[in-house]
């Protein structure tokens, strides 16, 4: 089926271009072990504009002063130009949680109130305790509040992949009505296969008025590993948003990663024409980051970012990426950050190895920040056999804030 394309809030065209939404802060900070403090959020922040994703989802202002503060100061010291991603702040659908969201985004150029309540009949009965239309009132009411705070709003119909299609459909359109800018379908509990989620969307785009003039975004999580794949089906459907977190981190099983989208996109653009923001090479950087914030990093299988995602260990193999990468290697290794040389870092390394290597990584040093942080590399290698990227990602914080982590 032909695919017409709304406008977004950006005010660009937008029929060939992808919008990366990271959740990384908020779907992905609150699973567990992802935990994070706000200087580490805030450099994360940093570093997720630097990779060029479109729209920040900073925190659930509500949840915490903490969270809301964090937020705050994301938006302000990250979010305050008008080439920064817009900047969005969770709220359920509920006048307390929207009025913080709203005052959260404040600094922002460019904020974003992101409104859900959930909308399947086993949600509504056993979660909310309310009715069908209790819920499209508490939508209407919801969203309209919100637009009263910002101009651009979006509204999530949570588990919107087990409600019914016709009343998404009633959902979706009083969203719409209602002055939601962006329409987001989450796979909340990842229960979709590729086929169905993209139906899902050609659905909505045939029966809600007005949804031409809105962006449809895909939110997959990947309880059956589909997250990815639905992703990629839903923007084959005509979705310009994704939902998604830097290693895929996010609840239960976590979110579709968004390496693994950007990566899909590069490689197979002769199947998907769009355009994104995304700087590849920041994607091991931001990576390695990720993993020195939380308790755990990618896996060593996983794609585009794991440590074996480029290894060749069996001899055919090694044969043929000798002769011409291009015999097992779709994409290269450096066209998504990963260091070229494959330099062991110890204790026996010098001060130039290591500044080399924060460069690989993205981090360019001062002469001070490199003889502070050499300092601590040294400290650190006497503990340590081999210093790994994320160590050195690590060790960029001052001891004191790194000791609690
Ligand atoms: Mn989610």
């Amino acid at each position: 089926m032909s695919v017409t394309i709304p406008p977004v809030p950006h005010g660009e065209p937008q029929a060939d271009r992808i919008y990366f939404f990271d959740t990384t802060l908020r779907d992905g900070e609150q699973s567990p072990g992802c935990v994070m403090h706000s200087d580490e959020k805030l450099r994360m922040a940093h570093q997720l504009a630097a990779l060029g994703v479109d729209i920040l989802e900073a925190g659930f202002a509500i949840a915490s002063e903490g969270d809301s503060e964090s937020i705050r100061t994301i938006a302000r010291e990250v979010g305050s130009s008008a080439k920064a991603p817009i900047i969005a702040s969770l709220a359920r659908a509920k006048r307390e949680d929207i009025e913080a969201a709203a005052r959260s985004i404040e600094p922002a150029a460019r904020g974003r109130i992101h409104t859900f309540l959930s909308t399947s009949d086993l949600h509504l009965a056993a979660k909310l305790k309310i009715t069908r239309a209790q819920a499209i009132d508490q939508i209407a009411e919801m969203v309209a509040l919100a637009s009263t705070y910002a101009d651009d709003v979006e509204f999530s119909p949570e588990d919107a992949t087990r409600t019914d299609p016709d009343f998404l459909v009633k959902v979706c359109t009083v969203a719409i009505q209602a002055g939601a800018t962006t329409l987001n379908l989450p796979d909340t509990v990842g229960y979709c296969i590729p086929q169905g989620y993209g139906d899902m969307f050609r659905m909505v785009r045939e029966r809600v008025p007005g949804i031409e003039n809105i962006v449809l975004s895909a939110h997959c999580h990947d309880d059956l590993g589909l997250a990815v794949a639905n992703s990629i089906a839903a923007i084959q459907a005509g979705v310009r948003q994704v939902e998604c977190a830097i290693n895929g981190i996010g609840e239960r099983a976590g979110n579709a990663a968004l390496e693994e989208i950007a990566a899909i996109l590069v490689t197979r653009r002769d199947q998907l024409p769009y355009r994104h923001n995304i700087a590849m090479r920041q994607l091991y950087p931001t990576s390695q980051m990720l993993a020195g914030c939380i308790s755990f990093g990618a896996a060593p299988n996983k794609a585009i970012v794991g440590k074996n995602a480029f290894a060749h260990a069996a001899g055919i193999h090694q044969h043929g990426v000798m002769v011409n990468p291009l015999t097992y290697e779709i994409m290269t290794p450096e066209s998504v950050g990963v260091p070229s040389n494959s330099l062991v870092l110890g204790k026996h390394s010098g001060r130039r190895a290591l500044e080399q290597r924060y460069v690989e990584l993205g981090h360019k040093l001062t002469h001070e920040e490199l003889d502070a942080v050499y300092h601590r590399f040294t400290e650190l290698a006497d503990r340590k056999k081999t210093i790994y990227d994320q160590d050195l990602i690590g060790l960029l914080r001052p001891a004191e804030q790194s000791a609690s982590v």
